[in-house]
Parts: structure tokens; sequence; C-alpha cells
């Protein structure tokens, strides 16, 4: 059987065709999978889900090769459980998303683990041990919790592979937790993305490979260990592509989905369709900021 490559971006789930306009972007990309918020990334307004679009939605997507088991929901960004003040309300929030996913038929919600705001990693870490704790004691549905390694930017936990260890560690049902890693995040936290199989070794030997359930696909604008966190077109920053391309097509990841983050071009045109098309010829095309241009303005 020929291998299929899980790659799809980030997409828009809209207030009135919600997940059938997600899996519409996504096949105009021709990518055969997405990740989407839903609703607004900054606040908790959540409009009621239709299910009716849903069940649209899964046509559509089986009708064009989307395996709804590898899309990605990615958690609002307000929630912070790292920061005991806003716990209780991380906590339902994160619930309630949850059980969104469930209601839209999805398996992993990415979250990022949080920031101690000056508490300290060791305070950050107990509280998002304790908040998780608390999640999946009250929520028995079908979604995984994927946290993401992050950049390290501010006081961010989770920018090395021994701290997600701790949260894991922590955790009573841990096996309802996974983890998503973010290439831009792991080239901005300091490690090495030209030798992967080190990367993916090290790993391995502390969380463990089969833990990984989404991978975030991004170049960087900045140095490894910058902290940073700003994400680049594909092969146009530091990682540059034959490293993100090796990544895309390890042997090892060939089933985990593989969700491009990159930044429209000029703040107006979705890069995705054409990085898409550059990824599967498996190689880099230096007009290709010109070529997304020339084809949104027609
Ligand atoms: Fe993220
Ligand atoms: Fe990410
Ligand atoms: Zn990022």
């Amino acid at each position: 059987m020929e291998n299929k490559l899980w790659i799809g971006s980030h997409v828009s789930f809209n207030k009135t065709d919600q997940l059938l306009a997600s899996v519409k972007e996504a096949i105009s990309y021709q990518a055969t999978t997405f990740m989407f918020y839903t609703g607004a990334p900054q606040n908790t307004v959540r409009s009621e889900i239709d299910d009716f679009k849903t069940i649209e939605a899964m046509k559509l997507m089986k009708e064009n090769g989307i395996d709804i088991q590898k899309v990605i929901v990615h958690a609002p960004y307000i929630i912070n459980l790292a920061n005991r003040k806003n716990l209780d309300f991380g906590i339902s929030f994160l619930i309630q998303e949850l059980e969104r996913c469930d209601q839209l038929g999805m398996k992993y919600l990415v979250l990022h683990p949080g920031s101690h705001i000056g508490m300290g990693i060791e305070e950050g870490i107990k509280n998002i041990v304790d908040g998780l704790n608390e999640v999946l004691k009250k929520y028995h549905g079908n979604t995984k919790i994927l946290l993401e390694t992050m950049a390290g930017k501010g006081s961010e936990i989770g920018s090395n592979f021994q701290e997600l260890k701790m949260i894991l560690g922590g955790v009573t049902y841990s096996n309802r937790l996974g983890i998503c890693l973010d290439t831009c995040h792991l080239n901005d936290a300091g490690y090495d993305l030209t030798d992967f199989d080190k990367l993916l070794e090290e790993f391995d030997q502390v969380i463990g490979i089969d833990k990984i359930g989404c991978i975030h696909i991004n170049d960087s604008k900045n140095e490894k260990g910058s902290h940073k966190d700003r994400h680049e077109n594909i092969g146009f920053g530091t990682i540059g592509f034959a490293p993100l391309l090796k990544i895309i097509y390890h042997q090892k990841l060939e089933n985990i989905p593989k969700i491009l983050e990159t930044p429209y071009i000029n703040g107006d045109y979705p890069p995705y369709k054409q990085e898409i098309e550059m990824i599967r010829n498996q190689k880099f095309d230096e007009n290709l900021i010109e070529k997304i241009i020339s084809f949104y303005s027609e």
C-alpha cells in the first residue's frame, strides 16, 4: 500500500459554516489533514456547534481523502494552567473545548502547557499537573490532549523534554496525553534540527516516540536558542528546507499529521497550497513567495 503523506495547515473555522468551511479551505490547499480553533483563540466566545454542518463536513472529508482521525484542534491560548490564579477558569474552559472536540468528531486537542509568569518552573509545572488531573478526572470523552513543545519565550513551560516529562509523570491518566512537536519552537528552544535523528533519539529516551500525536512544521525567523517563537515560511528561515523535509518524510513519523503554521504572505495570502505542493515535490522553490503573491493577486 502506498504511504500517504498526512499534511495540512492551520485553517479557519467560521461562525456560519463552521467545520464545513475548515474542510473546504483545507481542500483548496490539497491538504490531507488540517488544524483549527473552534472559536477565536484569544477569547471565550464560542458559537453553538451545528451538527448538520459537521455531518456535511465529514462527508466532504471522506470524498477528498482527509482522515478525520488526523485532524487537529488547537486549544485557545487564553488557557494557562501554569497560573494558579486562573486555574479554575482554565480547567472549565479546557473541559468545554474537549467536549466540543467530541461533538465535532475530533481526536486531538493541542494545548500550550502554560507560562508560570514569575512563579517559577517548579510551581508552574505543579499547577499544570493539578489542572490536567482535574480536567481528566471530570472529562471522560475520546479526545486526547497533546502538549506542545514551546520556544521558551517569556516564562513558557515545555521548552525542553524534561519539563514535558515531569508533567506527563505527574498526571494520573497520562495515557490520555500526548505531545505535539513544533519545529520552530524546538529550534528556538535550542534543539538542533539539522541532526534530527539525534533529537528524536533523545525525545524517545526521555518521553517516547509513541507519544507524538502531531507535528507543527514551521521554519523559524530566529537562530537556534533565541527563545523568540516567530514562524517563517518553509525553507526561508534558519532551519531550512532540507531538515524540515527530512522530518516530514521521516519513517518513524509516517502516520503522524504534519501541520503548517507558517505566516501569510504580506499578511494577506495564505502560503499553504504552494508550500504543500513544494513539500510534495521535495524540491525547494526560491521563487515560492512571488508565486504565492501572483496566484492570489490575479
Ligand atoms: Fe501552538
Ligand atoms: Fe505550533
Ligand atoms: Zn509558535
